[in-house]
This record gives C-alpha cells, sequence and structure tokens, in this order.
C-alpha cells in the first residue's frame, strides 16, 4: 500500500521559483518524467523532469551532480534517455529517484548548484512520446459514457448485462500512437447511413475526441501467470492523458460483430509528461459501489483497492477552432468530469486483463475509456454533448458543433486538488485536425 511522505509535503517549495506558483501543474509535489529533444535539433531524445517551467534534463543531471548511494545506478536508464528502461525497475526503484528528485530540487538543497545548469525552459523542449508504446488496451470504465452511449444505439436496453461484472475492454492499436501537438487528420473509410444503401468510401464528417486517461505499464509478468489485484498497482508506473479519436460514421457499420476498428485506429494522442502514481498518492480515494450493485468477483476486490483503489483527477476538454484561433480567442471549455467516477479502478483493469495468463510488458498502454461525468455537460465526447449529434453546442463566438471541423484544436486537460494537499497536473494533450487527404484511387 502506497503511503504519503516528504514528498507529498504541501509546504515543500522548490529553488526552481516557477515550481511554486500556486496554480502551476508542475510543483515540487509532482515530478511527471518525460522524454524530449533541444527544439530545433534532431538530438538523441533525453529524459526529463518538468519542475515549474523548466525540464531537468536526466542525462546532464546524472553527470554533473552528486546523488549518493544506490542512486546514481537507477539513474542509469534516464541518463540514457531510457524512460522504459526505468520504468521497468519496478515501484522501489520508482520511490528512491522520486525522493532523490524531491531533495535535490527543495528549497535550500546542496544539489541545487550542480542541478542549475542541467535545466532548460519547457518551451525549448519538444516533447515526444514518453516511450514507445508497445500493447494498447482500451477499456470502459465510465458506467456514465456506458449509459448514455447505450442509450443512444440500444433506447430499450442501454446497458449489457456483463458491464457490472466484467471490466469491458478490447485490444487496440500502438502504431498510431501519437504525442500531444501531432496534428490528426481526419480519416476515410466506409460511411453508411442508416437508411442509405451501398456504403460509400468518403472522409469522416463526425469526428470525434473521447477524453481518457492512460496507464503506462512497467515491469512484466510471465506469461501465464497473472497479477494478483494485491500487487497490481506494482505495475503501473503511472498516467498520460489520452485521446482517443474517433469517427462516429465509421464506427456503427463496422463495430458489429468484432467490435471497433477503423474507427478508432488512425490517431490516438498522449499528453508527454507521466504523471506517477506516487505523486497522484495524496488523491486517493475509496473504492464504492452503488447500493444494490453486484460486489466485485474476489480476483477483482482487496482491502488496499477498497481503501484507496480510486484516483480523484478532475479532467476538463476544451476546444478552439480556427476562427477562434484567427481572431486570438483562447480556447473554450466544453466539459468537465472526474476520473473518480469511473466504475473499476485501475489495480482491477490490470487484474482482470492477466487473470487469463496475458503478459503486459514494460510500455505497454491501458486506456480508461472515455471518462463522463453523471450530470449533463460532463459527457467525455461530443457524441454525449450533442446528444449523438442531434443537439448543437452553440460557441461563445456564434460558432456551433455537432462534430469536429477541420482546423480545431482540441486540447485535454487534468488536474488533481483538494485541501491539504499541493496542486498537481498533468499538461495539456492537445492536436488539431487536418482535412482528409486527397484520395489517391480513381473513383
Ligand atoms: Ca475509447
Amino acid at each position: 500500500m502506497t503511503l504519503l511522505d516528504f514528498t507529498h509535503d504541501p509546504a515543500l517549495t522548490s529553488w526552481v521559483e516557477s515550481a511554486n506558483e500556486p496554480d502551476g501543474d508542475f510543483p515540487i509535489q509532482n515530478l511527471p518524467y518525460g522524454r524530449f529533444r533541444r527544439a530545433g535539433t534532431e538530438d538523441p531524445l533525453r529524459v526529463g523532469v518538468a519542475i515549474g517551467d523548466q525540464v531537468l534534463d536526466m542525462r546532464l543531471a546524472a553527470e554533473l551532480c552528486p546523488w549518493g548511494d544506490g542512486i546514481e545506478d537507477l539513474l542509469q536508464p534516464l541518463a540514457a534517455g531510457d524512460l522504459a528502461g526505468f520504468m521497468n525497475l519496478g515501484p522501489q526503484a520508482w520511490r528512491a529517484v522520486r525522493g532523490a528528485l524531491s531533495l535535490a530540487l527543495a528549497a535550500g538543497s546542496d544539489q541545487g548548484p550542480f542541478l542549475e545548469t542541467c535545466l532548460l525552459p519547457r518551451t525549448q523542449a519538444q516533447m515526444q512520446l514518453p516511450c514507445t508504446v508497445g500493447d494498447y488496451t482500451d477499456f470502459y470504465t465510465s458506467l456514465h459514457h456506458a449509459l448514455a452511449v447505450g442509450r443512444l444505439f440500444r433506447p430499450d436496453n442501454p446497458l449489457l448485462p456483463n458491464y457490472k461484472w466484467v471490466p469491458i475492454g478490447y485490444h487496440g492499436r500502438s502504431s498510431s500512437i501519437v504525442a500531444s501537438g501531432s496534428p490528426v487528420q481526419r480519416p476515410r473509410g466506409q460511411l453508411k447511413a442508416y437508411d442509405a444503401s451501398p456504403p460509400v468510401l468518403a472522409p469522416s464528417r463526425r469526428l470525434d475526441f473521447e477524453l481518457e486517461l492512460g496507464a503506462l505499464i512497467g515491469g512484466s509478468n510471465a506469461l501465464g501467470e497473472p497479477v494478483p489485484i494485491e500487487s497490481a498497482e506494482d505495475r503501473l508506473f503511472g498516467l498520460v492523458l489520452l485521446n482517443d479519436w474517433s469517427a462516429r460514421d465509421i464506427q456503427p457499420w463496422e463495430y458489429q460483430p468484432l467490435g471497433p476498428f477503423l474507427s478508432k485506429n488512425f490517431a490516438t494522442s498522449l499528453s508527454p509528461w507521466v504523471v506517477t502514481l506516487d505523486a497522484l498518492t495524496p488523491f486517493r480515494r475509496p473504492f464504492t459501489r452503488p447500493a444494490g450493485d453486484p460486489l466485485p468477483l474476489p480476483y477483482l476486490d482487496s482491502p488496499a483497492n477498497r481503501a484507496q483503489g480510486v484516483f480523484d483527477i478532475a479532467l476538463e476538454v476544451w476546444l478552439q477552432t480556427a476562427a477562434m484561433r484567427l481572431a486570438k480567442k483562447p480556447p473554450q471549455r466544453l466539459m468537465h468530469s472526474s476520473s473518480a467516477d469511473a466504475y473499476w479502478t485501475l489495480a482491477q483493469l490490470v487484474a482482470h486483463h492477466t487473470v487469463g495468463g496475458c503478459n503486459l510488458r514494460t510500455g505497454d498502454l491501458l486506456g480508461t475509456g472515455t471518462l463522463s461525468g453523471p450530470g449533463p455537460g460532463e459527457g467525455g465526447s461530443l457524441l454525449e454533448l450533442t446528444e449523438g449529434g442531434r443537439k448543437p453546442i452553440v460557441l461563445a463566438d456564434g460558432e456551433q458543433r455537432l462534430f469536429l471541423e477541420d482546423g480545431d484544436t482540441v486540447i485535454l486537460r487534468g488536474f488533481c486538488q483538494r485541501p491539504g494537499a499541493r496542486r498537481i497536473g498533468f499538461g495539456p494533450c492537445h492536436g488539431t485536425v487536418l482535412p482528409a487527404r486527397e484520395t489517391v484511387t480513381p473513383a
């Protein structure tokens, strides 16, 4: 069970002044990891730690700063630009390095003078994916999302009977996972309206976002050896924001009987900074089920999961259209929700994924599924916010949206705050929609 320690002390401040601003995403209590290269160069990727408006370059930090016994070895993968190598070391190493970084970056630290030269302004860091993503699984953990989508497609029977027993998921595709900031090209696919026949190959007209969290796996279990829920969190290095871009007009025609395919495989965006589970410790909550709902089967239940298996992360989606950008108007918030409203915890996802013997490996990604809240304006996709593309969203400048237009920028944001803890954030996950490619096939 993870406990609070000195790294979570809300009174802790850093000698990096910008880290002490109260509304910043990256105070000394956060210390997320990412991979970057200096903007405008083709240098090899380095691992960095975000602190205020700076990035601590871990290659330089390992070389130029004294770290003390036991820590220098653990820093080697970070110094080599290999975040996956560090993720593979496991929770004791993660916690030891977090403690060392906290001491080194704290106000008054003897290591400060060594590390001052290891900082790069975040504006000069070109962020990449935190690691090469191995296998990607997307779950469906929000009951509110499942109900809202179910009502659109099956008004008489919105929730299928397995939902409250088994964490629903499918195996996705990792080759098209991109870092925040990468543009997203509108996909072509087979479209078929309910009353039209036959289908046509055309650019999607119902392009959507899905607000999700992504969990990155650190360490591997052997094929055939399930991870029990008691140690499931030891396999979770940290979380990122995830936008599972979706084509709502490709999806209904292709998804039966085997599930989503081309409607989901053209792009998935990840935020670049991995917020570790240790950083999220102050924002844990008990896992409960509404009265009358079935209790999870024993392999999905544990005292620790019940006591503190939920992470309470505030989530938001913002939109900036091309016209807003041209007029220098800021993005507009479309919705907000909380990850605490999900029906399944991260530990349950790991335990379930492996219970049949499937091996998870370092760098695998588990998506939570769209994290919608229970109320109006809390849908994690346009499909929900526009009631299936029937009720347009009217933006402040008078524009309307049912689905995304070319030039639209979608921005996901996530942060944690509660009394007695320092606020931490994820940094944005954004992507701009590009027009579909000109077709190359003669009609
Ligand atoms: Ca999804």
